[in-house]
């Protein structure tokens, strides 16, 4: 049997009608990788109602966070999207994932490329001062379809810039890069899929990069299944080669949600 813990919400934020973020108590005994990501939920009926999630806050913070989509009639999300401070959250106690960064090869450049909640993971990783040594560049890339459903550009563009420990790096390297398919946004080339951005090279160019290069460029995908296949299909074109479970690799990918 699974083995669970318990912890305690300490925060709920609501980002829209579709989207929340959450904070909960963590025990010093709860130790995972940034990238992982845990079964957590509910206890419905006395028995535990757990999804995967991925953890959002980094492994060195004092509390976890979650950032949930509401799935009008899903099981869970139903239900935790009700979620109050003070109210237990229940946890396993084995977090796990590919997007960690020992499964990549040394690069220079370090894509996180995301749709929706596939956010989530690398809003870990980029509170990562050993990436920040390790990379020249580390590039976030958030599709989302409404720009409503941007979640945390405060935290990218002012929070982390102005850590006392490891500001100076993310000014220096952390590049965010917002794209939004069904409004307005910005400009043309911030409107766009991310499989667009890769395919004709529009992303580098925004971004002042050289063209993607297995010998510098590494990628940590995390979306929804047709987002994974396209940007793999694209990668694999140009000659990058997946991380196994055996052997680093220069992407890694993780499933931002299972599709029934
Ligand atoms: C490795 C992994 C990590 C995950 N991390 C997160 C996370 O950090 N945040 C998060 O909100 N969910 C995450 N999920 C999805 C999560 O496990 C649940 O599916 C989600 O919480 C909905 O649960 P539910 O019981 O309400 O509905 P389910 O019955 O689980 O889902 C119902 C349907 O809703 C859709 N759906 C589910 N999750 C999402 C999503 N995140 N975005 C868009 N559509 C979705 C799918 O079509 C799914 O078939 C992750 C899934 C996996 C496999």
């Amino acid at each position: 049997m699974r083995q669970t813990i318990t912890e305690t919400v300490t925060s709920v934020h609501h980002w829209n009608d579709s989207l929340f973020s959450f904070k909960t108590t963590r025990q010093p005994t709860f130790t995972f990788e940034n990238g992982q990501f845990v079964m957590i939920g509910l206890e419905v009926d006395g028995k535990p109602l757990l999804r995967a999630y991925s953890i959002a806050s980094a492994n060195y913070e004092d509390e976890l966070e979650f950032f949930s989509i509401k799935v009008p009639d899903g099981a869970l999300t139903s239900r935790l999207q009700h979620i109050q401070v003070g109210e237990p959250l229940t946890l396993s106690t084995r977090p796990t994932g590919t997007l960690v960064a020992g499964r990549l090869k040394p690069g220079k450049h370090l894509y996180l490329l995301a749709t929706g909640t596939g956010l989530a993971p690398f809003m870990s990783i980029i509170k990562d001062p050993d990436l920040y040594e390790q990379y020249e560049k580390i590039i976030v890339v958030h599709g989302v379809r409404n720009i409503s459903e941007l979640a945390y550009q405060d935290t990218i563009c002012d929070e982390l810039p102005n850590n006392e420990f490891f500001g100076d790096w993310v000014k220096e390297k952390l590049i965010y890069y917002p794209t939004v398919t069904r409004e307005e946004f910005r400009s043309q080339a911030h409107q766009q899929r991310i499989t667009h951005l890769l395919a004709n090279n529009t992303l580098t160019q925004e971004i002042g990069l050289p063209a993607l290069d297995p010998s510098t460029d590494r990628f940590m995908l995390c979306g929804n299944q047709a987002m994974l296949d396209d940007t793999m299909a694209i990668l694999n074109k140009q000659g990058f080669k997946k991380a196994t479970s055996r052997e680093q690799g220069d992407y890694v990918i993780e499933q931002a949600f299972l599709e029934k």
